[in-house]
């Protein structure tokens, strides 16, 4: 499949990972918008939030267990923010379930 996070799980394409488990992985957004910003994907592909259903949504739930443990990791105890954008208007740009973990610095409060 030509999807660039499937490849980063595989190892084809280098990321710099910061957590990893059995059905999660995570790793350094390439663009950060922020101080600390890693992107939590699950090693299952999804196309996004979208295609979440009855028999694929478990892994939200170890997505955001990992959340907290790498927020916890790099010392976020004043606070951050969990986002996973979807489809078009989302600002989508890749179609591999991704959430992204910002922190660092006082977020922008205006969501949209
Ligand atoms: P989104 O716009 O929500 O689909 O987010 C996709 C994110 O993936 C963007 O923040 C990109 O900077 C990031 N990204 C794209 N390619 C890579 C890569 N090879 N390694 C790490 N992050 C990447
Ligand atoms: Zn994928």
């Amino acid at each position: 499949m030509d999807c660039i996070f499937c490849k980063i799980i595989s190892g084809d394409i280098p990321s710099e990972k910061v957590f990893e488990n059995e059905k999660v992985l995570a790793f350094k957004d390439i663009n950060p918008m922020a101080p600390v910003h890693i992107l939590i994907i699950p090693k299952e592909h999804i196309d996004g939030a979208d295609m979440l259903s009855d028999s694929n949504a478990d892994i939200v739930k170890d997505i955001m267990l990992a959340a907290k443990q790498i927020a916890q990791s790099f010392n976020l105890d004043n606070g951050w923010r969990v986002v996973t954008n979807v489809g078009n208007d989302g600002g989508q740009t890749v179609r591999h379930l991704h959430f992204h973990l910002l922190g660092g610095k006082k977020l922008n409060t205006e969501l949209a």
